[in-house]
C-alpha cells in the first residue's frame, strides 16, 4: 500500500511525522483537493475526508495508523520532513559545511533533492526512534 496523503494546515505535526515514516504528505494553506490523496483533517464540515479529532500527537498517529497501516508499509527517513522531497544518499561535497566530529561518527548521511538538509542518524534520529518504537512497539527497526 503506498498511500499518499494531504493535511490541513492545522496538522502541521501529523505532516511532519507522516513524512518522516516516508510517506509523500502535502501540507498546504489551501489544498486543492486531489482525490489520489486521503485527505486528513480535523475539520468536521468536510466530506470524503479522514477526519482526525483533536487530540494529543500519540493518539492522532495510532488513529491514522489503525486506518491506513502506515507503520507496516513505512519506509522511514525517506523523505525531507521539511519539505517533502525524497532523500538521495548524500556525497562527500555535500557534508563540507559539517563538523568533522559527526562527519566521523556516522557511516551514512542523506539529503533531501530539494532543499540541501543533510541528514544522519544521530541523537534527534535516536529520539524519533524511541518516540515511534514507544508508540508502535512492531515497527522494525531501520
Ligand atoms: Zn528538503
Amino acid at each position: 500500500m503506498n498511500n499518499r496523503f494531504s493535511c490541513d494546515k492545522m496538522l502541521y505535526d501529523i505532516v511532519k511525522w507522516l513524512r518522516i515514516l516516508g510517506y509523500d504528505t502535502e501540507y498546504k494553506r489551501y489544498i486543492k483537493r486531489d482525490k489520489s490523496r486521503i485527505f486528513i483533517t480535523s475539520n468536521t464540515q468536510l466530506k470524503d475526508v479522514f477526519l482526525l479529532e483533536h487530540d494529543t500527537l500519540p493518539n492522532r498517529l495510532l488513529k491514522i495508523n489503525k486506518a491506513f497501516n502506515i507503520v507496516q508499509y513505512t519506509k522511514l527517513f525517506s523523505k525531507c520532513s521539511i519539505c517533502n522531497e525524497d532523500l538521495i544518499i548524500a556525497d562527500e561535497d555535500d557534508m563540507k559545511y559539517l563538523n568533522k566530529y559527526i562527519r566521523d561518527s556516522f557511516p551514512e548521511f542523506k539529503k533531501c533533492s530539494k532543499c540541501g538538509r543533510i541528514y544522519w542518524k544521530g541523537s534527534h534520529y535516536k529520539k524519533m526512534m524511541k518516540f515511534l518504537k514507544d508508540l508502535f512497539p512492531d515497527l522494525l527497526d531501520f
